[in-house]
């Protein structure tokens, strides 16, 4: 092996695993954190540009937030497809090359740039969907943990608060009202059981 193609070492404490895969699983953390920094162009870059390289990458997709597995995924191929794309943009700039070589070059960039847009944060996130008075279903962002965005229903504080009261009909069957019919039945339980008991000794 040469020196050239020495693999990225980069040292991440065990707390830092979850933050940039969306997984508390180490395997799929290596696993994806490989795949990602094999997408890299490291030709052209010596040992020390390899290892900035990598630890820009797992950066990234620190900043980025994934939450779960698939969003780690997601965040893997954005920055593989943007790598791409910026070394198409490279290509097409180089001097003394063909009209036709530079076109292909912007071709391709333009393409990985439309997959780019298509796979990125703000198209995956969930959206509002309300009815907007144009009739077209609302495309904002939802709010985190709420299925609307903060114009229509999601703003913090919004909403039925937790233990809500108003939709209660007869309560016979909330968390509460179950508790208290379990504890009772416990109760009613041992009482029967210390009767047995009572009786045997007789
Ligand atoms: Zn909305």
């Amino acid at each position: 092996m040469s020196a050239k193609k020495a693999p990225i070492m980069i040292q991440v404490p065990q707390s830092g695993l979850r933050s940039i895969s969306g997984s508390d699983n180490d395997d799929f953390f290596y696993i994806l954190a490989h795949q990602v920094l094999a997408a890299l162009w490291l030709e052209n870059s010596d040992s020390d540009e390899r290892t900035q390289q990598g630890k820009a990458t797992l950066a990234a997709m620190k900043g980025m937030k994934p939450r779960d597995e698939h969003e780690g995924m997601l965040i893997g191929q954005l920055i593989a497809i943007h790598n791409a794309a910026m070394e198409c943009h490279r290509r097409a700039m180089i001097g003394e090359q063909p009209f036709e070589a530079r076109r292909e070059n912007l071709n391709q960039a333009n393409k990985l740039s439309r997959t780019h847009r298509d796979v990125s944060p703000t198209s995956r996130a969930l959206r509002c969907g309300a009815r907007t008075r144009s009739g077209k279903p609302c495309q904002s962002p939802a709010v985190r943990g709420k299925r609307r965005c903060r114009m229509h229903g999601g703003a913090p504080g919004s909403g039925a608060p937790i233990g809500n009261k108003n939709a209660l009909q007869h309560g016979h069957y909330t968390a509460e009202a179950i508790a208290r019919r379990r504890q009772l039945s416990a109760l009613i339980r041992m009482a029967r059981t210390t009767l047995a008991e009572i009786e045997e000794r007789r």
